[in-house]
């Protein structure tokens, strides 16, 4: 099938309509803003100011001495006119193991969470770590916090224990809730017992004072009278209402750390008004979200998209938020396919990586089942190379979908830059253009200039403060100063390399620390990533760079084959020359690497810091491993690439 340049499914005058509203937000943030919050958002009492502070030295501060509440505004407003709508609609890790809870019942467990959680002496502004499955009581307990004021820190449940112990260190925190075991793809993990570990290690001792403990199976697991609570029946006994505490806009509402997919993971740290504020406009324009809508993020709560897309969103917008608790292989690989049948979904949000590995398995999976209910598909993490955008465009979204490719990050709060469905015209591999509110810049690297006008490439920056954007990393200000908002003064800086292409679309083409240098051509890792997968015997790809004598750089590329294609010199020429010929000559890589797997980190993303050490024949310094899914593929690697080099 053919890749078209631009796809069309909108009309010219909604898209003219984005240019113009565009264009107004980012000429009076201030009054783009405040409108938004007084028309979207219940306070308790009016801000006196819009927006304060800036960039510069990291102080912003939105909707300053505001009053209000998340839970309040993600919950109980809405119970009044939908109190009988499914706010909550959850599948569990068995095909058809579903729950459901109207508002109405989800703001009754909510608050029975929190006077549990309040009589256990929980008070406003300790941090409580959350480290569950995605059993509904994920969402529940995230807006209890929410409602008594206590700032959420979610850790996702495929973490080990010094992940936990690390961050439960790093925050103070008294409170964890953890589950027996939890259950994915038919396996059990044993929740409970990795976070014992945790709280054991000498960091932990003297931080927590009580463990609270759902049960999701009803398996085996250590107990410790003194700590451990039984949360489920302490909550039962609970009265269905509890207060909610008035929160300034500015307070914390939790705190949340990155994939580590560069580094260290960073605490990023995100407030109250502004972060819902932004991710309910969000949520509602990137999704063109409609009353009734079954909404379903199946990322995992414990990463930025679940914060924003499964619970603050659209609960916020007041629509039905779908959580999964499974995984996309079980038990085969058309397991979404029929949650969307059966759930009849509307707007579906998955990663790249999601996308490519279910393509892998072709047609038959998405053909199967009827998916007509869908109406938009998301993506979002990595850039989506154009053969797996076409796939979901294609065979998933039958051609009648929009789907958009959702450019953000953790420390964003939400979207940034991305197509909106029926209004902007899609590029296959294009995050396209800026969200309401957002001045995406490119600038020149070295000079940190605005670069003017359409087909030019460089680092990409954002102009002016957002609601959305994080106050600070946890405990470390200067670290945030550093990353940020120092590297081009007055911007706030992603880390994002980018090109603007002729008609004003943006592509990211990898993170800044990864653009390739080779004998002065500057390449994006993307580009060469998307040449490799676009080859029918290669399913993921992970390009890097390495020291060499001539080139300055040289390219090497892992690729993980697909099913059926076997290893041989042959298909290395032939890989070799598709790059070739896809972008050049002098994009030719070096070394190409097929591998059974790459390290990715427990959020899906590759981790090319890690193949960078290991082409470098740097093995001794690879760094933090601690937020890889599987550390075993990395020595696998290492003694591959030894004997081929
Ligand atoms: P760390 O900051 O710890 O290194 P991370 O950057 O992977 O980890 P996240 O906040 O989860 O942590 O990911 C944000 C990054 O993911 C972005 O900066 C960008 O590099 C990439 N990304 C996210 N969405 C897209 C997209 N639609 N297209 C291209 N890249 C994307
Ligand atoms: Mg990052």
């Amino acid at each position: 099938m053919v890749l078209k340049e631009v796809y069309n499914p909108h009309t010219e005058s909604a898209f003219d309509q984005y240019k113009t509203e565009h264009a107004s937000s980012i000429a009076d943030p201030e009054s783009y803003w405040g409108q938004k919050a007084l028309e979207n958002l219940d306070w308790f009492s009016p801000f006196d100011a819009v927006l304060q502070g800036s960039f510069t030295d990291g102080s912003v501060a939105w909707f300053v001495n505001g009053k209000m509440n998340a839970c309040y505004n993600a919950v109980d407003r809405h119970v009044d006119t939908k109190g009988s709508q499914v706010a909550l609609l959850w599948e569990g890790d068995e095909p058809g193991d579903t729950k459901s809870y109207t508002y109405t019942q989800l703001l009754a467990r909510v608050c029975q969470i929190a006077n549990a959680m309040k009589a256990e002496g929980v008070k406003k502004g300790d941090v409580v770590t959350v480290y569950l499955p995605m059993m509904p009581e994920v969402t529940m307990v995230m807006l209890a916090c929410a409602r008594i004021g206590a700032v959420h820190s979610v850790i996702f449940a495929g973490f080990s224990a010094d992940a936990i112990a690390e961050r439960i260190a790093a925050s103070q925190s008294k409170w964890v809730f953890t589950s027996d075991e939890g259950l994915r793809g038919g396996k059990r993990l044993p929740l409970k017992n990795i976070c014992d570990n945790a709280m054991n290690k000498e960091i932990c001792i003297n931080v927590v004072s009580k463990c609270f403990v759902f049960e999701r199976t009803g398996g085996k697991c250590n107990w410790s009278d003194s700590r451990d609570v039984k949360f489920g029946a302490l909550a039962d006994s609970q009265r269905p209402y509890c207060p909610c505490e008035t929160m300034d806009s500015e307070d914390n509402l939790f705190i949340l750390y990155t994939s580590g997919s560069t580094g260290r993971p960073k605490g990023v740290v995100h407030t109250v008004g502004g972060y819902c504020l932004y991710a309910m406009e969000t949520c509602k324009n990137s999704f063109g979200l409609k009353d009734g809508d079954v909404f379903a993020c199946v990322a995992d709560a414990g990463w930025i998209t679940g914060h924003s897309y499964i619970v603050y969103g659209p609960l916020l917008n007041g629509v039905t938020s779908f959580m999964f608790e499974s995984t996309p292989m079980y038990p085969d690989e058309g397991r979404y396919w029929d949650c969307v049948e059966r759930h009849k979904i509307n707007v579906f949000y998955t990663a790249p990586t999601a996308i490519r590995s279910l393509m892998r398995f072709g047609d038959t999976a998405p053909n199967k089942y009827d998916l007509s209910s869908l109406r938009v598909l998301g993506t979002v993490g990595e850039p989506i190379n154009p053969e797996a955008w076409r796939w979901y465009y294609e065979v998933v979204g039958r051609e009648k979908c929009s789907v958009v490719d959702t450019y953000w990050q953790t420390e964003t709060g939400g979207h940034v830059i991305t197509n909106y469905p029926g209004v902007t015209p899609m590029k296959p591999g294009s995050c396209t253009l800026p969200c309401f509110g957002i001045e995406a810049v490119v600038l020149d690297s070295q000079t940190g200039k605005e670069i003017e006008g359409n087909d030019v490439e460089g680092v990409l920056a954002i102009k002016q403060p957002w609601p959305g954007v994080t106050r600070t990393c946890l405990g470390d200000h200067e670290r945030y100063l550093n990353v940020y908002m120092k590297p081009y003064p007055g911007y706030y800086f992603p880390g994002d390399g980018c090109r603007r292409d002729k008609d004003g679309y943006i592509w990211i083409t990898g993170r800044v620390d990864d653009v390739l240098n080779v004998s002065g051509h500057r390449i994006g890792t993307a580009e060469v990533e998307s040449a490799l997968v676009a080859h029918p015997s290669v399913s993921q790809a992970a390009v890097i760079g390495f020291p060499h004598d001539i080139k300055g750089q040289g390219i090497c590329c892992y690729c993980t084959l697909t099913y059926g294609h076997e290893e041989s010199e042959d298909l290395v020429k032939e890989l070799r020359n598709a790059v070739r010929v896809a972008i050049g000559p002098f994009a030719t890589p070096d070394l190409i690497v097929p591998t059974p797997s790459l390290p990715m980190t427990r959020s899906g993303k590759i981790m090319r810091r890690i193949l960078r050490k290991i082409a470098a024949g740097e093995t001794d310094t690879l760094g933090d491993v601690g937020t890889l899914g599987d550390p075993s593929v990395v020595q696998k690697l290492i003694d591959k690439v030894e004997t081929l080099q």
